[in-house]
């Protein structure tokens, strides 16, 4: 640390304003900025953290998540700034492996003894007024049921956090930056912005998202330090959302239902495909089977997964072929009274991934002053109460050598072959006329 340290925080997602909101409390007096391409109440942006809903749940088959999420579950339930966006309605798995048992045994070797069972299908498809009688059960060994999960109002949460750094002495810069600076000796000093601004720091996090890797080629490109690229570390893809608009009829019938997961196997070829409780506005999402990379040429003769290069991400526009995977994911739960349902919203949100879905949370090993917080990996919004307190650790230097090693920039990559939540296909392959979804 030197005596004097700053920060510069790109991107306010999750990973960023979690960073944000612990380093202003921890260090009232010191100079930290928020740069983001949107501002924090912007209508619509492209962040995966903006969402109308996500899943909190501490329902992880490995042990290390399960506790970060417990840590975080706890905040969400009683922290009055997380508390009003928590919604505790409980989590309905479909399981086709070991994992209802997996996360059990998990939750009881941390001390932990909420309502979480494992019940037979028969039983289970009983419960909750029988909404998830039509569901597909093919496969499914049972079913886990935890009363303590539920989810937040993802986009409202970000932006009363964000609004709290700020009040705490948070700066806010509404810029895209197009790539990071550095000086004589390949150390990060700063980011440059489109508009040509350079603003400095003696920390620059990098916590841009579906973004991060191109960002990198960028700056790779731009100093002629290779080895700031991504790689093979990190691939951006995203996934198709859809929102049905229930009438009030429809409303009453499941504005009590509990997350539901489907949950596959690497033989079944699909990742988890899950669906939320209502929101206020009576509108029920889910998400579908497709996640898919966007290779494509972000400098002259380098080809990366990028999302599209538009302002929004091209978001909202939906084609075809991905609202069909929206159809087939319905039909994986709610039967045929739901193919009447009005869809008033389609929307394509990119994350960041890792082969093994583990974060990267560490400084990067090609140039001093640089640090990567970002690689959510479809599964990393849960954690926004506490990713700024191991963010800041990794920062000091102070990560348990456990979570070091999960998150480092360098370490061993498995292939991606068991894990059900690695991108499957490539955009453009899906939207060719021949393809099958
Ligand atoms: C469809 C979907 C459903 C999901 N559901 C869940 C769930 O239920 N529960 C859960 O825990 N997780 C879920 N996730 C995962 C979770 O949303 C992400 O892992 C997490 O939000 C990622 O946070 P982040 O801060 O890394 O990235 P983001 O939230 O994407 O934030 C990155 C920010 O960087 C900014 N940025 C990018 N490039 C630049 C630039 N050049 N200049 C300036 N700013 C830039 C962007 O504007 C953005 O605001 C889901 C993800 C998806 C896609």
């Amino acid at each position: 640390m030197t005596s004097n340290p700053s920060y510069l925080i790109i991107g306010a997602g999750v990973f960023g304003v979690s960073t944000a909101y612990h380093l202003i409390q921890k260090y009232p007096d010191a100079s930290i900025t928020l740069v983001d391409r949107d501002a924090y109440d912007a209508e619509s942006r492209v962040a995966a953290s903006w969402d109308w809903n996500k899943v909190i749940r501490a329902d992880y088959d490995d042990k290390v998540y399960c506790r970060l999420a417990l840590e975080a579950q706890e905040i969400f339930k009683s922290d009055p700034l997380w508390q009003p966006h928590f919604h505790q309605t409980g989590v309905y798995w479909n399981c086709r492996s070991d994992y209802a048992q997996n996360v059990i045994t998990n939750h009881k070797e941390l001390g932990r003894n909420d309502d979480i069972i494992a019940l037979p299908v028969a039983e289970a498809r009983k419960l909750y007024g029988g909404i998830f009688d039509n569901a597909d059960y093919t496969g499914v060994k049972e079913v886990l049921v935890n009363r303590a999960s539920g989810w937040a109002a993802a986009g409202d949460a970000l932006r009363a956090v964000t609004k709290r750094c700020l009040e705490l002495g948070v700066s806010y810069v509404t810029a895209s930056v197009t790539n990071l600076e550095f000086d004589g000796h390949g150390s990060c000093t700063g980011v440059k912005t489109r508009s040509g601004e350079i603003l400095s720091a003696t920390h620059v996090i990098v916590a841009a998202g579906a973004f991060t890797p191109t960002l990198l080629e960028w700056s790779a490109a731009k100093s002629g330090n290779p080895g700031l690229r991504a790689g093979e570390r990190i691939l951006a893809a995203g996934i198709t959302t859809g929102m049905a608009q229930l009438n009030e009829e429809q409303y009453k019938k499941f504005k009590d239902m509990p997350v539901g997961f489907q949950g596959y196997t690497p033989a079944e070829g699909k990742p988890f495909i899950g669906t939320l409780p209502p929101t206020k506005d009576r509108e029920l999402k889910w998400w579908g089977s497709k996640i898919f990379t966007n290779t494509r040429e972000v400098l002259p003769g380098h080809y990366i997964s990028s999302p599209p290069p538009t302002h929004d991400y091209n978001q909202w526009k939906v084609p075809g072929p991905l609202k069909q995977d929206i159809v087939e994911a319905r039909n994986l739960w709610y039967g045929p009274e739901s193919a009447t349902w009005e869809m008033t919203k389609h929307r394509i949100c990119w994350d960041a991934f890792t082969t093994t879905s583990d974060f990267i949370i560490s400084p990067h090993s090609a140039s001093k002053g640089l640090y990567i917080a970002t690689c959510g990996s479809f599964h990393g919004y849960k954690f926004f109460p506490v990713l700024g307190k191991y963010i800041t650790q990794m920062l000091e230097g102070e990560l348990a050598p456990e979570l070091m090693g999960k998150w480092a920039w360098d370490r061993q990559r498995p292939d991606s072959s068991q894990n059900v939540e690695y991108p499957n296909s490539e955009m453009k392959h899906l939207l060719e006329p021949a393809a099958k979804l």
